[in-house]
Formats: C-alpha cells, structure tokens, sequence
C-alpha cells in the first residue's frame, strides 16, 4: 500500500531523528488518526499551516497565564479587601517568611518589582560612582540599568551562546581595578555557572547580585540560585513563572544588609540594626518600595503551585529537548555543570538557517507561530541600545567620570559581544514558559511542528 514518496519521507523523517522510536508512536496512540498518519513519517506531504495547510488533528489549547483559582485563592484576598488593612502588614511579613523559607535565605524582603529589588541590592552594597560592575550581555533592561542607576559602568561579559548564561571563561579579562561587582543573571531561569563565578568573585573581593528575575526555585548542586551571592533578587510581574502583577523580592543571609534594605524600601526610617538611637528619626536615604497586603495575597496563593509548577516545566522541558535535540539544525539549551533544577521561565533552542535550507529564523518562527505554537527570536543586544549612550552624555555621569571613561566610541568598541549578537540576531528561538505547563502530546506537537517546518523549508523558504 505505501508508495515510493511516502516510504522516502519516512526515511528521512527516521534521519532527522523525529521519529525516535516506538515510545513516540505509543505517545501517539491518544491523539488523533490525522495527526499519527502524520508523525509516522508524511512530513513533507503535509502542507504547513503558514502556506495555508489546515491542521485538521489535534491542537492543544495551551495553558493560560497567570493561574487564578477562584476555590483557593480568593478567600485570602478578599479577607484582605474586606479588613481595610491595605498597606504593609501580616500578610507583607508571611509572604517574606515563606519566600525565604522556600529558597532557602534567611531573610527575605518584598518590594514593588524586579527592577527595584536589583536597584536596592546595589544601593544598600555601597554600589556607585567610579566601580564598574559586570553584567551579562544576554538579559533584560534591568540587569543593566540598575548599574546605571546607582552611578556605576557597566562592563558587559560575552555569553556561551549554548547555555545562553554569562560565559566564566570571559570574566576574568573585563576586571580592572575599578570592578566592585558582578550581577550573574540566571537567565530564561536556567542557572548560570554560579559557582565558577562566585569562585572568581571571590578570588578577585568582588560583591555578587544574582538576578535570578527569572530562576524562581532553579538550583545548582541543590542550592537555590539567589542564595550564593550577597543578595538575589526576583520578580513577581505577571509574565513571570511566579506572578502577583507587579511585586519583587530581595533574599540574602547577611542581617545588616537587610535591615538596610528595609529601611530604604520605607522612607529610611529605622528598621533593626539601622536604628541607631530610638529618637534619632529617619536615619538614612530611603524610598518607598512597599508592596501592599493584597498584593500579598496573590503572591501566598500563586506560591502555594509553584513547586508543582516548575516540576511539570522541568519535565516537559527535557522531554521536549529529547524530542528535538536529534533534528539537524536545533540545538536545544545546555544546562551549565551541577544544575539540579531548572525555572525556565523560557524554553529555549538554537536554529541554524544554514540547516534549514537556508530559511531565515524570522520566517522559520513566522511558520512555527502559524502551527499554532507560541515563539519569538528574544532579546535584542542590549549593550548597543541608546540608553548607554544617553547616561554618558548626561549631566550626572559628565559630572563624577573623567572624560575619558565617558569615551562612548571607546566603550562600545571594549563591550563587544560577538557571541550574543549572533544569540540575539541569528540563533535563538523561545517558547514562553505556560507552555511548558501542557501536557506531554503538547510537546509532541511542538516537536513535529518543528518537523513538518524542516521538512518544508524549501518551499517556505520560497513562498513567505
Ligand atoms: C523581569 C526581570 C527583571 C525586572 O523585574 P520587574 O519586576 O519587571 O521590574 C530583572 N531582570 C530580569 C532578568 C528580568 O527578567
């Protein structure tokens, strides 16, 4: 009954390694015939959903983001709304308690986002004019513009292109005897070699920042990541794996930076050891950086399935990587040594045009939106946006730096990072993290999505 084409496509299907086996037939078995006669092996007879193809099998509906479960999460938040007590209260301190429990910290402080928690850690370090502090190239705004903000350079480090984290080999070289800090982002939450980098930090008296802003619950070796720097700081915001909307989180061992971090985040009236005299007033610079009770109540309640959460992303990562990791052209992520757990608030992987005959990634992700399954190219480079330009030539910067560390020309030339622009502009490819959250026929489908594109990048290629 087979003909000749079909026998040659399954051949080649076997090669591109989509067929893995017997397993991903089985797996099959609970989706729909159209969908099975599919994956055993009529790829390129398929016709793909961005050339008008109508993917009659099966779809899945992905999970919607954020989570909000009316049964178990409103009772708390309506408690809240109905006690008038809006402001920082039990709720505030109860959410700290449990997030520092949960990481594995001491301490814990909760403050109104991400961004804010990063601008905190770097104040209260005594983070500032004329220190330069290294950041990776491959992450968000944040990770950078708190640097800024305190009055600090950044110094921009080059990334394994493969783990998509701040490469340790390249550290050791941007350091002068201006560096104070580095902020290792664990970035798409997959760990960073934390511990090279804290070896290095060590070895050279340099402070560390984690932006684990996206590594909620990652570990290495069984250590959370935001515990082994000086502070770690998270995010809360509703794209987040662990999100209330808006809100941040600062965790850390050391109780006098803490109490510090309080402070600032209230006005800088007293808090703990900052006290100093009971009469004494507000004892130090401070802002307001409060989150309130309601927000409170979300975080407790989405905090209540996070460990079940990043469970159910961590396997279908790796079951999604098994499934794709063979075809030619996707190189799936690559965890740093020592990982134990990953967040993945992303799941990522390379793709080489030149293995897809030639297909642009702009138009491989336009094929692989139009199968249905949500994807973008991520970050553009950060360390060529105008931003950097524009605090140099501001009034503040021209100020404190002589001009010649204020040489912008000089400095994009020392902040090249070759690695993560091609990362930026040719190779990376995202899945948003509720996808993960599916179920193991979703990954399937991913995965022969995927497929089906390869099998048709010629023609893609040449209509689109
Ligand atoms: C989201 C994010 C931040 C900032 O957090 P906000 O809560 O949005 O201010 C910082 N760093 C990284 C890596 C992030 O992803």
């Amino acid at each position: 009954m087979k003909s000749p084409k079909k026998d040659l496509s399954r051949r080649k299907f076997i090669k591109t390694g989509l067929l893995t086996g017997v397993g991903t037939i089985v797996g099959m078995s609970s989706i729909n015939t159209s969908f099975a006669n599919y994956v055993s092996g009529m790829s390129s007879a398929v016709t793909p959903a961005v050339l008008g193809g109508d993917p009659k099998g099966y779809r899945p509906g992905w999970p919607s983001w954020p989570v909000w479960k009316s049964d178990s999460d409103e009772r708390r938040l309506l408690e809240v709304m109905r006690s008038g007590v809006w402001s920082r209260n039990k709720l505030v301190d109860e959410f700290e308690h449990k997030w520092a429990q949960m990481i594995g910290s001491k301490r814990c402080l909760a403050v109104v986002n991400g961004t804010n928690a990063l601008n905190t850690s770097l104040a209260q370090l005594g983070i500032g004019w004329g220190d330069e502090v290294l950041v990776s190239s491959y992450t968000f705004i944040a990770s950078v513009s708190c640097i800024l903000f305190s009055g600090a350079i950044p110094i921009f480090v080059d990334v394994d292109p493969e783990t998509f984290q701040m490469d340790p080999d390249k550290i050791e070289e941007k350091i002068t005897p201006n560096t104070k800090a580095i902020i290792p982002v664990h970035i798409l939450g997959l760990p960073c070699d934390i511990e090279r980098i804290m070896a290095i930090a060590k070895k050279h008296d340099l402070l560390v920042v984690e932006d684990s802003c996206q590594a909620w619950l990652a570990e290495v070796n069984g250590k959370k990541v935001g515990t082994f720097g000086n502070a770690g700081c998270y995010s809360f915001q509703n794209s987040k794996n662990m999100a209330i909307g808006e809100g941040g989180a600062i965790v850390s061992d050391d109780d006098e930076f803490m109490d510090r971090c309080y402070s600032y985040h209230n006005y800088g009236n007293p808090y703990g050891s900052t006290a100093g005299q009971i009469s004494a007033g507000t004892v130090m610079i401070g802002t307001k950086l409060r989150i309130t009770e309601y927000q409170a109540a979300i975080g407790l309640a989405q905090m209540e399935r996070l460990k079940g959460q990043t469970e159910l992303r961590n396997e279908n990562a790796a079951y999604l990587k098994s499934r794709i990791q063979n075809i030619e052209g996707i190189v799936p992520y690559k965890l740093t040594p020592n990982v134990t757990k990953a967040a993945f608030h992303l799941f990522p992987f390379l793709y080489k045009t030149d293995d897809f005959k030639g297909l642009s990634r702009e138009k491989f992700l336009k094929a692989l939106n139009a199968e249905g399954v949500p994807c973008s190219g991520g970050y553009t480079e950060l360390n060529k946006m105008p931003f950097l330009k524009n605090a140099f030539n501001s009034k503040f910067y021209q100020k404190f730096y002589p001009k010649e560390r204020l040489d912008y020309d000089k400095y994009a030339e020392e902040n090249k990072c070759p690695m993560n622009e091609k990362l930026c502009n040719e190779l990376a490819v995202w899945i948003p993290q509720n996808i993960l959250l599916g179920s193991k026929s979703d990954m399937d489908y991913i995965a022969n999505a995927i497929g089906k594109i390869r099998d048709n990048a010629e023609k893609i290629k040449n209509k689109i």
